[in-house]
């Protein structure tokens, strides 16, 4: 396919502001182009020409291209920038100043798809001295065959982002589309096509295998073209039920079962098809992180093929992230118990594939980073007793004199670092904690549970200084969480991780299963100045605090914002609002039927998200999302944080 063509088909899309209709002019792309096409079309459509070597990047830089098509066009530099600047978009500039080169405007380009992937895939082994140079003399040749439109999605596509609203969810459902439509899904697909429309459709078919519910048939009979239709095509007649079971019994293989289209009644089952198909294109995804490749099975071999695939070691999966807990109560609340609770390590992620002697460790962003750790190269190879796996750990920095962990940000330079590794790794030296195993034997491990997953990793890990399994405990009481919880914070760690011990693994999903619970920063001590009354289930008493801090030059308590959680409902569950009110209220100074101001005497501890300045409140600072902590009897309001306490904290945050 040439180039031009399918930036034809981008143009389209472009113009097309509805999601269905990017949809089906990517299906129908999808559909016609050639199988050895489509892998090329998906990397383009998704600007990234190396989907199936994710470690690689293009490493060009919009100033760059600039440059770059500055020489290819024979346009000043500054000319670029300025349209640039006007644009805000660096392929329509190249697009808008190659029409005013009149030279080119006859020129027609013959560049194919498969130059340009094959051209900018180069840059993989492009490296050393002159690397930046040969990389600027590629793109300058292909820009030299571009017409104007080409420039535009060949620097976009360089760029690394088409900016036309197509996105991953968007080609998966245009495979879906594409490839697993029967008549019925791509009518309920393009809701706003008529039945008329759709019918038509149907008579075009040609040399194709098609099902049809024998309730439908006289239907069908009854239309002018229904002869002619059933002469092109192979038609085979199944009851509703015989239909269903065809389609679970069969995988939606039309080399295997003949069958390219299902004509049904049954609008219940096209979607219990629809979301069958949905979920193996998404597990599909989950296990290679390729679309491009997906994009080839589904057109090569259906659904049958998606089902042959898996994870494949070297080829690094997106991790699974997790959800904020507000306390351990939420998080047995949404983990359900028991649970295991981990420590929070504070350091580097590691996704590590190991095949007898050879590994590869990848950071969560899927970087390469083995080079620069050779110590757990090392480690891995020496104390994981099996043949093949993928883990995943974090890296912690500890002092090489104390043994004591390190914060994240002295290890965080080894990550980038090419040159002096041996040096940086003996003075910033990391132990690796393993918390999951995805993949083993062979095999992929992503839907084994939790618990299962983590009792393989204590069989084949022999622990060492260097290589440790995460410290867990399994618990289902509170109060023995938050001993643990305490230790972690001791040990210098973030906080906890709270896991659900039947959860699969889900790569690129941040997941209710698993859960992190870590001090929102540190606390302040500040006093109650006002209050407001509450509304419903809390109207009648105060719910709403406002909290002053102490100007150090004046004496003066300043406001910096309003406490309205972390106060309880019911008296079991700790301070109530009912509880606070009932003490502020005795010292009142002025009152309205909405608020109240008060002498400032009760002293609370608060936490709070981040410090923002903000002219709102007096002392020029703005807490986000303070929490109650608890009353602190034994301070008085002049013991408090002062605006001195607050601009250091903000400086340090
Ligand atoms: P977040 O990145 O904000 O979703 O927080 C989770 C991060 O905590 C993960 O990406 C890991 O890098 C890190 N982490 C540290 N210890 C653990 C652990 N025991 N289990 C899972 N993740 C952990």
């Amino acid at each position: 396919m040439l180039f031009s063509q399918l930036c034809a088909y981008f143009e389209k899309i472009q113009d097309n502001p509805s999601q269905i209709h990017k949809i089906n002019i990517l299906a129908e792309l999808f559909g016609k182009c050639k199988t050895d096409e489509i892998e090329n079309i998906v990397m383009l459509c998704l600007a990234n020409v190396f989907l199936s070597n994710p470690e690689k990047e293009l490493g060009i830089s919009s100033n760059l291209i600039a440059e770059t098509i500055s020489k290819a066009f024979c346009i000043k530099k500054k000319i670029i920038m300025n349209e640039w600047q006007k644009t805000g978009d660096l392929g329509i500039t190249a697009q808008n100043l190659f029409f005013k080169k009149t030279q080119k405007m006859l020129f027609s380009s013959k560049i194919s798809i498969c130059d340009v992937v094959a051209n900018l895939q180069k840059f993989a082994i492009i490296e050393g001295k002159n690397a930046q140079l040969k990389k600027i003399q590629i793109i300058s040749s292909l820009f030299g065959s571009c017409t104007g439109l080409e420039a535009k999605y060949l620097s976009k596509i360089i760029i690394g982002n088409l900016r036309i609203g197509i996105s991953e969810g968007i080609i998966k459902e245009a495979i879906l589309t594409g490839f697993f439509t029967n008549i019925l899904w791509k009518n309920m697909l393009l809701q706003k096509r008529d039945k008329k429309q759709v019918f038509e459709e149907i008579f075009e078919l040609k040399n194709t295998n098609i099902i049809i519910e024998k309730k439908i048939i006289d239907f069908l009979k009854k239309k002018k073209n229904f002869d002619l239709f059933k002469k092109n095509n192979k038609i085979k007649l199944l009851e509703k039920k015989e239909i269903k079971d065809f389609f679970y019994k069969n995988s939606f293989f039309k080399k295997k079962n003949k069958i390219d289209f299902c004509i049904s009644g049954e609008t219940e089952f096209g979607n219990e098809l629809k979301n069958k198909i949905e979920k193996k294109i998404d597990t599909s995804f989950q296990a290679t992180n390729n679309l491009a490749l997906i994009a080839k099975i589904a057109k090569q071999e259906g659904e049958f093929g998606l089902n042959k695939l898996d994870m494949k070691l070297f080829c690094p999966i997106k991790v699974m992230l997790a959800q904020k807990a507000q306390s351990f109560e939420d998080a047995f609340e949404r983990v359900g118990i028991p649970s295991a609770i981990e420590y929070k390590y504070d350091g580097i992620r590691m996704q590590i594939h190991k095949n007898k002697d050879k590994i590869q460790i990848y950071t969560r962003k899927l970087e390469n980073i083995t080079k620069q750790f050779p110590e757990i190269e090392h480690a891995i190879k020496k104390n994981i007793l099996c043949e093949n796996c993928v883990i995943e750990g974090e890296a912690v920095g500890i002092d090489a004199n104390t043994k004591k962990y390190i914060p994240f940000q002295y290890i965080s330079q080894r990550i980038k670092r090419k040159y002096r590794i041996k040096e940086l790794s003996e003075k910033f030296p990391v132990v690796l904690h393993i918390f999951d195993i995805t993949y083993f034997a062979g095999k992929s491990m992503l839907l084994e549970k939790f618990s299962k997953r983590r009792k393989l990793l204590e069989k084949i890990i022999k622990q060492n200084n260097a290589l440790l399994i995460a410290k867990q405990l399994i618990t289902s009481s509170i109060k023995d969480a938050k001993e643990f919880y305490k230790l972690a914070l001791k040990d210098n760690q973030e906080g906890v991780m709270i896991k659900n011990l039947n959860s699969p693994y889900i790569p690129g999903s941040r997941v209710g299963t698993m859960l992190k619970l870590k001090p929102i920063l540190d606390t302040l001590d500040l006093v109650i100045v006002g209050a407001e009354y509450g509304k419903g289930k809390r109207k009648g008493y105060l719910s709403s605090f406002l909290l002053a801090c102490k100007d150090e030059k004046t004496g003066e308590f300043k406001t910096i914002g309003k406490l309205g959680t972390g106060l309880k409902e019911k008296q079991e569950q700790g301070t109530t609002f009912m509880d606070l009110s009932n003490l502020i209220k005795e010292d009142i100074l002025m009152q309205t039927d909405l608020s109240v101001f008060v002498k400032p005497k009760i002293v609370v501890e608060v936490a709070y998200e981040e410090m923002q300045k903000s002219t709102n409140y007096e002392s020029g600072y703005a807490l986000r999302f303070p929490r109650f902590i608890q009353i602190r009897p034994d301070k008085d309001a002049s013991d408090i944080n002062t605006i001195k306490d607050i601009e250091l904290l903000k400086k340090l945050s």
